[in-house]
């Protein structure tokens, strides 16, 4: 994969300047995917021709991946060392690194001068065609010349490839354009080498700052770049239109990336749920409140406001979640007498923990279907057994409600950690289990718009400890039962 930049600036070679690579050197770099060489095929006064080889190591690139392949070989017979991809940006930003980001020692007033410059790219897969490959490059000022490859020239009745060779020319400063290819190149086709995260978000803003917020492509650019990651996209064009602080941008998204299926949040299905959690906690009558597994301590945030529980905790196996919920609920500032209602502690609800104990209500909103279904009957008995408070509410998504939702293909689960989603039925069958099982009774309620054929997205279960008089009736009764069966037998 060859990617070159020439110029006909006089002198041409002040290009060796602004690129840091000198025109008499042939250099390789050792990246983690394969070798890049940097060197000079022209520099002479008039043209200066600057060549990026990149040599891309199959065997090195599918070593060590788990991802599923579409076919047991695919690993290593693929396009990815032939083509301008993801691995070319990488290339750019560890070779050229200085360049991109506008530094040059020796010309500085070059930096920022625009200069007569040409690439060529020699294979960029092209998911969208010329005139998508037009509508990006066009509007930043670039003359582009495209010339599509054919899938085989053996078989040309097979026809065209996304596969193009590439040239650009355009007058504008060197960084400009490195910086418009480190971004570009992977937005033609969808494969990313590394896995996409807020880091990508910020190299995102940091190299698109200046021209991406204007690109009338901007949406198509961010969508793609960071692979269609919902969260990520909603933030980069929030900040790209200038409305959220990177700082803002990045507590909304340590939210939004734990926070259920994208489907879910039109519905502003999870405020309501906690919502209506918070209410049947009052409603128990309860003064000491634990919340199972709290996560950021959204719903510790409503049940702070109700006057009515004098003490109230928060437990959760994920320290980074513990970590958001103080500083969400800024338990640090709050004064003595509202910080002494209000504790965070970590632990896991897989095993018995004292900590858990003497509360009359506890909340386990949204938690049960992270757990392993084999290790479910432990989490009961940590929970029924042990802990034992008087009122438990519980919610989990209701599986028949996910048909609602089109975009959530069959089968698949609302969030990538869910290991089981239930149906009404299978709910109120565990319900009833834990019921007869550790004496309690349930109310089923579904939480959310109930559509008459699948219910409502969430079920909640509201589990109230049968009193006292009751097991010990309970308990004379299923006595006398077996004390008859056994004098039947005999
Ligand atoms: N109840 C919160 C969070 C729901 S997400 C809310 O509704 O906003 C599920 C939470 O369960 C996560 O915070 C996860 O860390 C927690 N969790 C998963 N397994 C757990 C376990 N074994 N013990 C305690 N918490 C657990």
């Amino acid at each position: 994969m060859l990617l070159t930049i020439s110029t006909t600036h006089q002198p041409a070679t002040d290009l060796g300047f602004l690129l840091h690579k000198h025109p008499d050197r042939f250099q390789t770099f050792d990246l983690s995917f394969g070798d890049c060489h940097a060197f000079y095929s022209e520099a002479n006064e008039s043209s200066c021709v600057f060549n990026l080889l990149l040599d891309v190591d199959p065997v090195e690139m599918a070593r060590g991946k788990k991802r599923k392949q579409s076919f047991a070989l695919a690993g290593y017979v693929n396009d990815r060392p032939f083509v301008a991809s993801s691995f070319m940006s990488t290339a750019i930003s560890k070779v050229l690194g200085t360049a991109l980001s506008g530094r040059c020692k020796n010309r500085p007033e070059l930096v920022d001068t625009p200069l007569p410059l040409e690439i060529s790219i020699s294979v960029l897969p092209v998911r969208g065609g010329e005139v998508f490959l037009r509508k990006l490059f066009e509007p930043l000022g670039y003359v582009v010349e495209a010339k599509r490859e054919l899938l085989d020239d053996k078989f040309p009745e097979w026809g065209e490839s996304h596969y193009f060779q590439v040239k650009l020319s355009a007058q504008l400063p060197l960084s400009e354009l490195l910086n418009h290819l480190y971004v570009l190149i992977p937005v033609f086709d969808f494969q990313k080498h590394y896995f996409v995260d807020r880091n990508e978000l910020e190299k995102l803003l940091t190299k698109g700052k200046g021209w991406l917020e204007s690109h009338p492509e901007k949406e198509v650019i961010v969508r793609r770049y960071l692979k269609f990651q919902n969260s990520l996209f909603r933030l980069a064009l929030e900040q790209l239109s200038g409305n959220t602080s990177e700082e803002e941008a990045s507590e909304e998204l340590i939210g939004k990336e734990n926070a259920e299926h994208q489907i879910e949040k039109r519905l502003n299905l999870h405020s309501a749920r906690l919502d209506v959690v918070c209410e049947q906690l009052v409603k128990s009558g309860a003064t000491r409140v634990i919340d199972l597994g709290c996560g950021e301590g959204k719903l510790l945030g409503r049940l702070i406001k109700q006057w009515q529980f004098k003490e109230i905790v928060g437990t959760d196996v994920a320290i980074r979640s513990l970590e958001i919920a103080n500083k969400r609920l800024r338990l640090d500032e709050l004064p003595s007498f509202q910080s002494e209602r209000v504790k965070l502690f970590h632990g896991s609800l897989m095993y018995r923990d004292s900590r858990f104990q003497d509360f009359e209500a506890a909340a386990i909103v949204e938690v049960i279907e992270h757990l392993d279904a084999p290790r479910l009957s432990s989490f009961e008995r940590v929970v029924f057994r042990h802990a034992r408070p008087q009122t438990v509410v519980i919610t989990t998504p209701n599986s028949e409600y996910n048909v609602m939702w089109p975009s959530l293909p069959a089968g698949k689960f609302r969030h990538p950690d869910h290991r089981f989603e239930w149906t009404r039925a299978e709910f109120k069958n565990w319900a009833d289990s834990i019921c007869k099982r550790f004496d309690y009774t349930v109310e089923i309620v579904p939480v959310g718009p109930v559509d008459e054929s699948v219910g409502a997205p969430t079920q909640m279960g509201i589990f109230r400890i049968l009193p006292v008089g009751e097991i010990a009736e309970k308990l004379q009764t299923e006595a006398q039962v077996k004390f008859e069966s056994q004098e039947l037998e005999q």
